[in-house]
């Protein structure tokens, strides 16, 4: 497979994945800001007619504005020139993706579904505790894979989420919670996980670019230490992601078997579990200081047995990974087939990693009210029938193994 999946067309009868644009062309022909690296918004400026020096100054100027200040409008960037201000509003524009629905959990999470300028729905949603809040982005519309537990394996794959929409719900995020000008200290915002809707490492290029503005610390100065990437285990990407983003890792490894592993998550049949090991043993900066992160859904009488328990222990040492394992009850769905294993399933699989000298905490449940937890992100526009959902299940699995 050729590693630059921002470029790579999703096989079969797949909608296609849009080839990577640097910037969108809106219908009023203004160009995007938002998501443009510091050097590729004075290379606009110069395009558009600016002097170099100038657009340098400009540039390092709007940036500041944009990421450190979190304002949109540049007739109040008031460093820029008065008479400037309107040339550069003609020309650009500032936005954050639509809000199309807020809603607040019991338990105080909070989920908003937004709409790209070309009207597709994503969700994002934001999960306070005590002592940080964190805020779990979306790295595409639908998801080209189909883990048979997951309701966003559900929808097609309808595109990848640029590094403006993606930068964009961090911003929006900030903006709800209050929190410009980004100041280091006393932030509710303080983690952010790629783990809602999509595979981040079939949106590679996107989601770098965006992770690079969050973490430049000029920019929206998130460390990287409090960044996570999840990925259902696109081996070939993972080195890459490390070198070029460094964020800590989390895989989704929820099987020990080939067998429970292929029907579940469904990537398996083309990188299978030694592959997706030894790519964690290979992932750069990966130490007991950060550790990788394995996720595990609890799935009833499918995953959740002591044996299998016993052997993730044995994997995990065979391999020799610095690693913490994050138990995650089954969030229920419309349509889903598994059900949650039970408190007691639960706990003794815990105790039998923790046993091993691995950390396995279970996750608390989020938003399950408002239908903002682990695998139940799914957009209203793309209900189907069950017929159907087995129909696009079988299309999917047949692109996976063409490819
Ligand atoms: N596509 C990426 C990231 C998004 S999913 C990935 O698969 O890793 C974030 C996590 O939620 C993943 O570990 C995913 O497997 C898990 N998940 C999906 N559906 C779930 C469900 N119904 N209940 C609990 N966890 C689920
Ligand atoms: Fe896609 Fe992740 Fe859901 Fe699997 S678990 S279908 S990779 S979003």
């Amino acid at each position: 497979m050729s590693a630059d999946t921002s470029l790579m067309p999703i096989p079969g009868p797949i909608d296609p994945v849009p080839v990577a644009r640097p910037v969108t062309p809106r219908a009023d022909g203004r160009v995007e800001l938002v998501g443009l690296a510091r050097d590729a918004i004075r290379d606009a400026l110069e395009e558009a007619g600016l002097e170099p020096r100038q657009a340098k100054l400009r540039a390092k100027q709007l940036w500041h504005w944009i990421y450190n200040r979190g304002v949109s409008d540049i007739s109040l960037m008031t460093d820029i020139a008065k008479v400037q201000q309107p040339w550069i509003a003609e020309r650009f524009i500032i936005t954050r993706p639509e809000v199309i629905e807020a809603q607040v959990s019991t338990d105080g999470t909070r989920k908003w579904l937004l709409r790209t300028h070309d009207a597709h729905d994503y969700e994002m949603v934001f999960i306070p505790d005590a002592d940080r809040g964190t805020l779990c982005v979306s790295s595409q519309v639908g998801c080209t894979l189909n883990c048979r537990f997951c309701h966003t394996g559900t929808m097609r794959l309808v595109r990848n989420l640029e590094p403006a929409e993606i930068v964009g719900q961090v911003m929006l995020a900030r903006d709800a919670l209050g929190e410009w000008p980004s100041a280091p200290e006393g932030r509710m915002l303080t983690n952010i996980v790629m783990m809602g809707m999509g595979e981040p490492l079939y949106n590679f290029e996107n989601v770098r670019d965006a992770l690079k503005i969050v973490m430049d610390g000029d920019g929206l100065g998130l460390s990287k230490r409090r960044i996570t990437l999840s990925t259902s285990g696109v081996v070939p990407m993972m080195a890459r992601a490390g070198a070029e983003i460094g964020v800590n890792l989390a895989v989704s490894l929820h099987a020990v078997t080939k067998e429970v592993r292929d029907e579940i998550v469904p990537i398996n049949r083309k990188y299978g579990i030694e592959e997706l090991l030894q790519a964690c043993a290979d992932y750069p900066g990966a130490n007991n200081a950060r550790r990788i992160t394995f996720e595990y859904v609890m799935l009833r009488d499918k995953n959740d047995s002591d044996a299998d328990a016993r052997e993730l222990v044995r994997l995990i040492k065979h391999y020799d990974l610095p690693a913490k394992v994050n138990l995650i009850p089954f969030n229920p769905w419309p349509g889903a087939t598994y059900e949650c294993s039970t408190p007691e399933r639960i706990r003794s699989f815990s105790n039998i990693i923790f046993a091993g000298g691995i950390s396995a905490p279970v996750r608390t449940p989020r938003g399950r009210d408002i239908d903002a937890a682990c695998g139940q992100l799914k957009t209203a526009s793309q209900k189907k029938s069950r017929a159907e959902l087995d129909r696009l299940a079988e299309e999917k699995q047949a692109a996976l193994e063409a490819e």
